[in-house]
């Protein structure tokens, strides 16, 4: 972590100083008339593009939700690995794996032949695939996620914070201007409930849930069905006899139906989810009026002849599994005349079983993708037609992760002899599971090739860095203080590329880009950089080299790897990197980094791959960038 590049000042360096004349708003003050981004819902996806638009204080961002106020407990708890990569990129990684439960292992359990009225574990499953990520997979409660969150935006340069008790009632672009043509109309649902008020944003993200406004405003439909099955979930303070409670289980009984068990953070608090009856096609699940209590009666049958003792239900829900989907995520769709100005993300336009975990990660996700797209707008960093990469690029996941999910769904409420086997020794619903393990951890993403992802033209000069998905971690160490680190820590949420050189087994083709990269008119981080900003402001490089920390001189490094920066024009000591040789692993093995030639890789704000380039193609690379950034008006 870097701080004190301005001065130093003592405290928390996680707080950054409010940025000076940021335009404030106390909690009783007016609204505002106009803001840049307004986002509807303080749930996960507009909590996660809240905080990564609070970075940037230039950019008035407004944050609203009916609620009164943050919620406490309940709703989704999974933490898939990429979306722990997300958090570390925002700062609270650490903490989370510090508070959260960890999922090491999967556990199934089925009726035991000899007495199909109980049921026997049948086999255990590694949760996180060897090396397919650094972090863990957790679970822990939404709400800590939404306040960890919240502190992110508190602590911003912005200090923003949300406005609770208003719900966006409808949005209607003017096509004729360019001035904050998004028109808001806002319903207080607090003291002065019904009251409404009109304001102007530039752009409006809908991360309003299931029952979108904005979804409903911009003409989106979701499609999908219902599996008519109704589910419910608990999260419970309970002793037990049953022995692998403190193990992610998937457990099926002969006739009484499923249950999942998900161990939570704190060491004695656990979540089910509880099959219970199937519905009628023409019926809503509330209409069964199922209790807390028919849920541990129907927990206490299946796990026969295990015993459940609840003594405290902290939450509990009861839930039909729906798949749906809406045709596009913007106001646009395939019109090619018009950029986006209203999106939706999150639960707002596709959901899931919350079975396979995906909601919640699928949701922030969304937003991740489009918060840097909307700053660099915003800024002046590239035209807006970025935006339009936002609905092509996340629909095609949502599908993919949709179709999945779908077939999951329906394994895991098949009746016992259908998931049962398929004769060659392992459980259907085990075999789908591990199979899903790589959609699951969230790192099955993979954009098409597009500006944003290039073809995969020079992809053997990596073959363990897809372009198209998220840059694979793997570690390395610091040359300056010999620090054994992660390579993709590196990268945090600040809306900035990444380029990372892999020299070859000749150093001085890397030296020799790096020099040109800080130095030539042509190069991408000298056309883009702006008066006053740091030369790394916008692309960040980085390099690595093969040999030992002790074998690579610092003191003849280029100026772009040991930048002066800041307002005192501190030295930046953190750009150089060798192999570890500590016995971590080597990152050129690890990810297919070709020794003899090495590489380019260039990667997003939000850590996918965008291109794999070899170190003498400088046209690429500024071509690359020339197709996506603006140039400096006012270069330095
Ligand atoms: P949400 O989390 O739904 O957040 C939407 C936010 O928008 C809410 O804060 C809402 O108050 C706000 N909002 C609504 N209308 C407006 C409006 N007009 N204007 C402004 N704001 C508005 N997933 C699981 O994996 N497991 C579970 O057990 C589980 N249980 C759930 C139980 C409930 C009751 C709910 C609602 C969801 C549950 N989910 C569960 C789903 C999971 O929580 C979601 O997939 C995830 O929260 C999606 O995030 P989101 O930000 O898109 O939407």
């Amino acid at each position: 972590m870097q701080f004190y590049l301005n001065g130093f000042r003592g405290g928390d360096p996680d707080i950054a100083d409010a940025a000076p004349g940021r335009r404030y708003r106390g909690p009783h003050d007016p609204l505002p008339e106009k803001v840049d981004v307004l986002i509807a819902g303080c749930g996960p996806a507009g909590l996660c593009l809240a905080a990564q638009l609070s970075q940037f204080p230039e950019i008035e961002t407004m944050i609203v939700d009916p609620k009164p106020g943050p919620i406490e407990k309940g709703q989704a708890d999974g933490i898939n690995t990429r979306t722990m990569e997300m958090f570390q990129a925002f700062g609270f990684g650490e903490k989370v794996k510090r508070e959260s439960y960890w999922v090491n292992q999967t556990a199934f359990w089925s009726p035991d032949p000899a007495n199909p009225s109980h049921i026997r574990r049948i086999g255990r499953v590694q949760d996180v695939p060897e090396d397919s990520s650094e972090m863990p997979h957790t679970l822990i409660n939404q709400a800590r996620v939404h306040e960890l969150f919240l502190d992110v935006m508190r602590n911003s340069p912005s200090k923003l914070e949300p406005d609770y008790s208003w719900a966006v009632r409808d949005v209607v672009v003017d096509p004729s201007t360019d001035d904050h043509p998004v028109a808001v109309t806002l319903e207080n649902t607090g003291v002065n409930a019904g009251e409404t008020r009109t304001l102007r944003a530039n752009y409006v993200v809908g991360c309003d849930g299931a029952r979108s406004n904005v979804r409903k405003a911009i003409g989106g439909t979701l499609h999908g069905d219902a599996a008519h099955q109704a589910w419910g979930v608990m999260d419970i303070l309970a002793n037990t006899d049953f022995p692998d409670v403190r193990q992610k289980c998937l457990i099926t009984s002969s006739t009484e139906g499923n249950i999942l068990i998900l161990p939570r953070e704190g060491g004695y608090l656990f979540r089910m989810y509880v099959e219970l009856d199937k519905l009628n096609p023409d019926e809503r699940v509330s209409a069964r009026n199922f209790s807390a209590d028919d849920m541990i009666a129907a927990a206490n049958r299946i796990m026969a002849p295990y015993t459940i003792d609840v003594k405290e239900v902290v939450w509990w829900s009861i839930y039909e599994i729906a798949h749906r989907l809406t045709d596009r995520f913007d106001d646009v769709g395939d019109d090619e005349d018009r950029n986006p100005r209203v999106f939706t993300a999150g639960d707002a336009c596709h959901t899931h079983s919350p079975k396979a975990g995906q909601g919640m990660n699928v949701s922030m996700q969304d937003t991740f993708n489009l918060g840097w797209k909307l700053a660099h707008v915003l800024q002046g960093r590239a035209d807006a037609s970025l935006l339009r990469s936002y609905s092509r690029e996340r629909w095609v996941e949502a599908k993919r992760l949709i179709d999945t999910d779908h077939q999951w769904a329906r394994i895991m409420s098949a009746p016992p002899g259908q998931s049962e086997l398929d004769g060659a020794g392992m459980p259907r619903f085990q075999k789908q599971f591990i199979e899903n393990l790589i959609f699951t951890g969230g790192l099955a993403v993979r954009y098409d090739p597009s500006t944003l992802t290039a073809e995969p033209t020079h992809q053997a000069l990596a073959t363990g860095q897809e372009i198209g998905r998220r840059f694979h971690s793997a570690p390395v160490v610091r040359v300056a203080d010999a620090m054994q680190m992660q390579l993709g820590h590196v990268a945090l949420a600040d809306g900035r590329w990444r380029v990372f050189v892999f020299a070859g087994e000749n150093p001085s083709e890397a030296l020799g880009l790096v020099e040109w990269l800080g130095s030539d008119p042509g190069s991408p981080i000298v056309k883009t950089r702006r008066a006053g900003e740091d030369i790394d402001a916008l692309i960040d490089l980085r390099a690595v080299f093969q040999g030992r920390f002790d074998q690579i001189a610092l003191e003849h490094m280029p100026p772009l790897l040991k930048p002066l920066k800041g307002r005192l024009g501190l030295q930046d000591h953190e750009k150089v990197f060798c192999l570890d040789h500590k016995g971590l692993g080597d990152i050129y093995q690890m990810r297919g980094i070709d020794r003899v030639q090495g590489c380019m890789i260039v990667v997003r704000p939000d850590q996918y791959i965008a291109n794999v380039l070899p170190l003498s193609d400088r046209q690429g690379l500024a071509g690359f960038f020339d197709a996506i950034l603006t140039p400096a008006t006012d270069a330095p």
